[in-house]
């Protein structure tokens, strides 16, 4: 009886082994998606930042040209002033001259504060680009690990489920029925340590009769509150 309890033993080790790895499999993508997502969102942010600097750069670039514009007016209002023939024409030059140089002044302003808000954008970019670049480096280091262990529990549940078979078929059909049975009644776990009169599967006391017995192991003993096959182990904790 010992030796087919043995088989129980390692039979319910490999198949929570099993579960485990299954449990990562579905867990290990979605992780990896959830990190997808947040690289993506990371890329999207910095493109609208970029986005937004770009127009602030075209903005500057117009006004410059504005700027040109204005002072060229300037410049041909000024000549004008040698060649005009009569005072009226004289005062309304002047008068011209004076609201081009207005008007300038005032481009000069905008394009000054202009220069202030590109140089916070443009700093602000520059770091959000260096922090997205750290992210990339981060991102990538952990889809790799994790493609990697995604590929390893490929064949770690591969080699369980071919220990799990070959212990069932070591396994006397009656005693595995009960198992199964166990397994699939909704308990999960079919075989659980029992140690210092406590059993790990539902975790209550079970008699100390059953307890010396079960110490012998001379049957198949199950436990009377949950009905899982028990087994005796020593445990330091
Ligand atoms: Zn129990």
């Amino acid at each position: 009886m010992r030796e087919q309890l043995e088989l129980l033993i390692e039979l319910q080790k490999t198949e929570s082994a099993a579960g485990r790895i299954i449990a990562r499999k579905r867990e290990l993508p979605v992780r990896m998606n959830g990190r997808e997502e947040e690289f993506k969102a990371c890329c999207a942010a910095v493109e609208k930042e970029k986005e937004k600097l770009e127009a602030l750069r075209k903005n500057r670039r117009e006004k410059d040209a504005h700027l040109q514009k204005g002072q060229e007016s300037l410049k041909r209002s000024r000549e004008r002033l040698f060649e005009v023939k009569t005072n009226k024409e004289y005062q309304s030059i002047l008068k011209e001259i004076e609201t081009f140089e207005e008007k300038n002044s005032r481009m000069e302003d905008e394009i000054i504060s202009l220069l202030d808000e590109l140089d916070q954008l443009e700093a602000s970019v520059k770091k959000k680009e260096e922090e997205l670049d750290s992210h990339r480096l981060r991102y990538e280091g952990e889809k790799k690990q994790m493609t990697e262990e995604l590929g390893a529990l490929a064949g770690e549940l591969e080699s369980c489920l071919s220990k799990s078979a070959d212990l069932k078929k070591a396994i006397p059909a009656d005693i595995l029925r009960k198992y199964e049975q166990i397994k699939n009644s909704g308990r999960g776990v079919a075989v659980v340590s029992v140690w210092k009169e406590v059993c790990y599967g539902c975790h209550m006391s079970i008699p100390p009769q059953l307890y010396n017995q079960l110490q012998k192991s001379q049957t198949l003993i199950t436990c009377p509150n949950c009905s899982r096959i028990i087994y005796w182990e020593h445990r330091d904790a």
